[in-house]
């Protein structure tokens, strides 16, 4: 019996954290996930817009572009409740180019200083956008909330994570192993959703 043919999906990214998680929740289906420089991308890809989708969008279509392959990108984020949302689309950029996840942790903690554990609200959001050289196919979005802690906590995951209290588990998402966190990330829900895509545009 033939095996069933699987679809080559390159991640536009060069974020190797994000790579390895989306790789890891697609484990079981028939997609083969190629990383953006192994199917000869190259270079930052641009984060041009204020929305997540529009920099989701921007990154797929980027990748494509340049690689001429179907292109899976992410673009995510913290919403801080007591920050209206900040640092949101600029999460990655908060504190300036110089910084590292570690000082953007100590600076957010540093902002929240004195605020109580019930405005300490906070939701990762994740917007995927599927796109091949033409266009994009489809957007849509995962998001899980949580709460900021007031000191990290844990050594896994990135970013943010250590200071990402997921309350239903009791720990940072940088306490849990992988697998704890892609069970009910932001990324970790919205990646799920990419097989119904998929059969929905007839790629699979
Ligand atoms: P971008 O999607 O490349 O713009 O980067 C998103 C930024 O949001 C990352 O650099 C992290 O700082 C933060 N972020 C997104 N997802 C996560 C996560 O799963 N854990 C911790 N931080 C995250």
């Amino acid at each position: 019996m033939n095996a069933p043919p699987r679809l080559a999906l390159v991640l536009g990214t060069n974020n190797a954290a994000k790579l390895r998680e989306i790789r890891a929740v697609l484990a079981d289906e028939p997609v083969d996930v190629i990383s953006f420089a192994d199917a000869g991308g190259s270079g930052e890809l641009p984060e041009p817009g204020v929305t997540f989708e529009e920099n989701a969008s921007a990154k797929a279509l980027e990748a494509a572009m340049r690689t001429g392959l179907l292109t899976l990108a992410d673009d995510s984020g913290l919403e801080v409740e007591a920050l209206d949302g900040r640092p949101g689309v600029l999460s990655a950029r908060y504190g300036g180019p110089d910084v590292d996840d570690a000082e953007r942790c100590r600076l957010l903690l540093a902002e929240m200083d004195g605020v109580p554990l019930a405005m300490r609200g906070a939701e990762f959001v994740c917007v995927l956008a599927l796109a091949v050289p033409d266009g994009i196919l489809a957007t849509w979005e995962g998001r899980v909330a949580g709460v900021i802690t007031e000191e990290t906590r844990g050594e896994g995951g990135f970013g943010y994570d250590p200071i990402f209290l997921y309350p239903p588990a009791g720990m940072t998402f940088a306490e849990m192993t992988a697998e704890e966190k892609n069970a009910v990330s932001h990324r970790g829900r919205a990646v799920r959703e990419l097989p119904e895509h998929l059969r929905d545009l007839g790629l699979i």
